[in-house]
């Protein structure tokens, strides 16, 4: 079965709008990454994305859109 932590997240950037990819190991190594099309630093609330992993080894094709996502300078 799938290897959670490689599970790829995808969801837009609250910037631009872009779409963004970030794989659970990426986002549980560094809370934080950056916008490759506006380069906008975006911190992800890591204590929702714990449950988020959570719920996705229940339901692997189940991705949360709750995650919590937040501009940092
Ligand atoms: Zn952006």
């Amino acid at each position: 079965m799938a290897d959670v932590d490689s599970h790829e997240f995808r969801f837009q950037c609250p910037n631009c709008g872009g779409e963004l990819r970030q794989t659970i190991r990426r986002l549980k190594a560094s809370e934080h990454m950056t916008c490759s099309g506006c380069h906008v630093g975006i911190n992800i609330d890591t204590n929702r994305l714990a449950n988020a992993a959570d719920e996705i080894h229940k339901a692997i094709d189940k991705v949360p859109s709750e995650i919590t996502i937040k501009f940092f300078r």
